[in-house]
């Protein structure tokens, strides 16, 4: 799949219908990265539409981010995906007179940021609450194996914390 573009010029475009789809490159995610949730892969299709009034942007994207079990603190993987019908306005204040019940997004100058776009709808897909279906997870017992068989035998972790101070490097090995 090829990358979607980084951005895109609304007011280069010419009248009619535009369709984009891609991947998202890696690490076009900071915000997904702030909420301590990591992008595995991510594409969108979407057209954007060039008219009388304001641009319109319709599409729909998918991807799978990884989260925090919000029980076990073990990272999980699940599907977001997500469809979007978009007007944009050049300034926020714009989407105040707008009168419309479509969402807006910003595109300052006509430069429309595909990649913050597509960040913006995945975030809102993620689910509420992060949690492992109930088989998965085991509510912060950790286990290091199939279900039935016994832990490794691990050493003390008081143990370990000893010989960290009294190394000091912080290098217990
Ligand atoms: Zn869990």
């Amino acid at each position: 799949m090829t990358e979607l573009p980084a951005r895109i010029e609304l007011d280069r475009l010419a009248r009619g219908r535009h369709e984009w789809s891609g991947s998202l490159p890696a690490g076009a995610t900071p915000r997904l990265a702030e909420l301590e949730a990591s992008l595995g892969s991510a594409g969108a299709s979407f057209s954007v539409d060039i008219g009388q009034g304001r641009p319109r942007i319709e599409g729909n994207c998918q991807g799978s981010v990884t989260v925090r079990c919000e029980r076990c603190l073990e990272p999980m993987e699940v599907t977001v995906a997500g469809e979007f019908a978009l007007v944009a306005v050049d300034r926020i204040e714009e989407a105040d007179g707008l009168g419309v019940e479509d969402p807006v997004v910003v595109a300052t100058k006509g430069q429309l940021d595909v990649l913050s776009m597509i960040e913006d709808e995945l975030i809102l897909g993620l689910p509420v609450v992060s949690r492992h279906e109930r088989a998965d997870c085991d509510g912060g017992q950790r286990h290091f194996g199939p279900p039935g068989e016994s832990e490794p035998t691990r050493d003390n972790p008081f143990k370990v914390l000893e010989s960290l101070r009294k190394d000091g490097s912080g290098d217990a090995y």
